[in-house]
């Protein structure tokens, strides 16, 4: 269900009612997302999507104190939240990005958990993080929290940025939220050979026609590629990945790690790799099922394939 602000005025919670914030926000998997998370969890609650401008957001903080358990917010959200917050923790504030809010008492608790939802899909990946060499291209709001929490799994971070200046922001804003000297950045034409995970932080990959943002013939060592995008479900980068027999992964996976981590800031609960990858195949299926029927519209589909790949998942 997508609310308009006109409606989440006249909106009355029938049970504990949490939210997703965003412009757009109609393709937002987020409330899907965390309709599964109920139904594994047995917890009773609502999930809405709620489009608002950045004009309107200031009501919608006022109404959200009223009438929402908790949200989270998206674009363009992550850093306009901030300021309405009565409680954040320093490294969110330092990184000036927050997706997941808790409402108590009427007051807004916020944190992020992108970074932590990078990391727990690198896990799922198969990755080890510690002494790890990451390559995160960009250093926008995803840059800044996933270098932020690989670092603290004792990673070394590199970002991969489009000016001098942004690049020493970057790292000198992580190292004033994590307190530690893992973070450096290089312009593109000094890139090394020294990495083991590359990540792409950007939206390049998302329109027909991207590039990809590195090329993987200048890596040697590089063991896993990871996409933040997970629409398309397979963006240059990661075609180039999977040409080469590197191990790939795009975002799907993060999108749900950080929407079990939203899950056990609102209610304390978790999940466990295995649910968390049931969760992933699920969603995947889905989308497969939306992707082909707007290709081929509904027909029949035969599917092939060695008994557990996915048949049944998708079929
Ligand atoms: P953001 O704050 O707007 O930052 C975007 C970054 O990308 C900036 O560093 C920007 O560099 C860089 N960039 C933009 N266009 C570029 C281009 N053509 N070439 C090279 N660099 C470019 O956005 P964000 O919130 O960090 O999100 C980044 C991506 O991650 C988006 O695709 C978003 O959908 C995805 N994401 C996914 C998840 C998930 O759960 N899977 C969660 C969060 C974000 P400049 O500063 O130089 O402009």
């Amino acid at each position: 269900m997508v609310l308009s602000m006109a409606q989440f005025e006249a909106f009355v919670p029938m049970r504990n009612t949490l939210a997703v914030f965003g412009n757009p926000i109609e393709h937002s998997l987020s409330p899907a997302l965390h309709i599964e998370f109920g139904r594994q969890s047995g917890l009773d609650f609502d999930y809405i999507a709620i489009n608002v401008t950045p004009d309107e957001f200031p009501r919608a903080m006022e109404l959200a104190r009223e009438k929402l358990y908790g949200f989270n917010c998206t674009m363009p959200f992550k850093k306009l939240v901030v300021p309405y917050l009565d409680e954040i923790d320093e490294a969110s504030k330092m990184l000036a990005s927050v997706n997941t809010v808790l409402v108590h008492n009427k007051r807004l608790i916020g944190c992020s958990t992108d970074g932590a939802g990078m990391l727990d899909a690198l896990t799922l990946s198969g990755c080890t993080i510690p002494n790890m060499q990451v390559l995160i291209v960009g250093n926008g709001g995803a840059a800044l929290s996933i270098a932020h929490d690989l670092a603290l799994g004792g990673a070394h971070i590199t970002a991969l940025v489009r000016s001098a200046e942004k690049g020493r922001i970057f790292a000198d804003t992580l190292k004033d939220a994590a307190g530690l000297d893992a973070f450096s950045w290089t312009l593109a034409p000094d890139l090394t050979d020294d990495y083991d995970i590359i990540i792409n932080a950007t939206p390049l990959g998302m329109s027909d026609g991207d590039a990809s943002p590195v090329n993987l013939n200048d890596f040697t060592r590089v063991k896993h590629v990871s996409d933040c995008i997970y629409d398309p479900p397979i963006t240059a980068l990661l075609l180039e990945a999977a040409k080469k027999g590197i191990s790939w992964e795009n975002g799907l996976p993060m999108l749900v790690a950080q929407g079990a981590r939203s899950q056990k800031f609102w209610f304390n609960i978790e999940f466990s790799p295995e649910e968390l990858s049931n969760t992933i195949l699920s969603l995947r299926a889905s989308r497969a099922k939306t992707r082909l029927n707007a290709v081929r519209g509904k027909a029949n589909i035969a599917l092939t394939g060695f008994m557990g790949c996915g048949k049944t998942t998708i079929g």
